[in-house]
């Protein structure tokens, strides 16, 4: 009934759970979720798999096809570079699929700036002792990335004006729900619906622009 998938761009700090939310939404409701995988210049960490956490690719191959626009946005985080490969989206909202971008402030508003429709919700941690604690308790982390972390943070909280919708992630589960009511909201917007077509289905007379 619905002309387009809804993009829905994820952002917050790193630490912020943001990640945690967007692959437990896919998993739970892949069928209704188109999958993008973003490309990265990144090395892969132990565990993750090229095609399927991100495609990974060196940074020259990345700058060539940035340069060749294949790229919805990209940007620079922590060092590497990351990008949303415009086909995936192009692909799946044609097809009726919502689509999650889990990506950073930069480039959740430069999707906003080329797709005015698309939403953006910003995820941030519950304090930023918390966020602290959260980096710490991962124990991935050398001390210098999370101090380059908590600063980077710092910056990107000062981005929610920018985005549409906030959530402080308390309460994972909560905050899973209000993303997925958030997405289940905007896809009953009238300016997202294809009105002609509902129209003809219900055997309305035509709808009158
Ligand atoms: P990580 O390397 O820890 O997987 O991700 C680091 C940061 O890059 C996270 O904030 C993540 O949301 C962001 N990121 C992942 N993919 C993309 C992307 O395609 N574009 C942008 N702009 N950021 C991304």
């Amino acid at each position: 009934m619905v002309d387009k998938g809804v993009v829905i761009v994820v952002s917050g700090p790193s630490g912020s759970g943001k990640s945690t939310i967007c692959s437990y939404i896919l998993k739970e409701n892949g069928s209704s979720f188109g999958l993008v995988v973003s490309h990265t210049s990144r090395v892969p960490r132990e565990g993750e798999v090229d095609g399927i956490h991100y495609h990974f690719l060196s940074k020259e191959v990345f700058l060539e096809n940035k340069k060749n626009g294949l790229y919805l946005e990209w940007a620079e985080v922590h060092g590497n570079l990351y990008g949303t490969p415009i086909d995936q989206v192009e692909d799946s909202v044609a097809k009726q699929k919502n689509i999650i971008l889990e990506i950073d402030v930069q480039g959740g508003l430069q999707v906003k700036a080329k797709m005015p429709e698309a939403v953006l919700i910003f995820v941030s941690p519950p304090s930023y002792k918390e966020l602290e604690n959260r980096l710490r308790g991962r124990q991935t982390d050398s001390d210098e990335v999370i101090v380059k972390r908590l600063e980077n943070a710092v910056g990107e909280m000062q981005k929610i004006k920018q985005y549409d919708y906030f959530i402080i992630n308390k309460d994972l589960q909560v905050a899973i729900n209000d993303v997925i009511l958030i997405g289940t909201t905007e896809r009953k917007r009238v300016l997202r619906l294809n009105l002609n077509e509902i129209f003809d289905s219900m055997r309305f007379p035509k709808f009158q622009k």
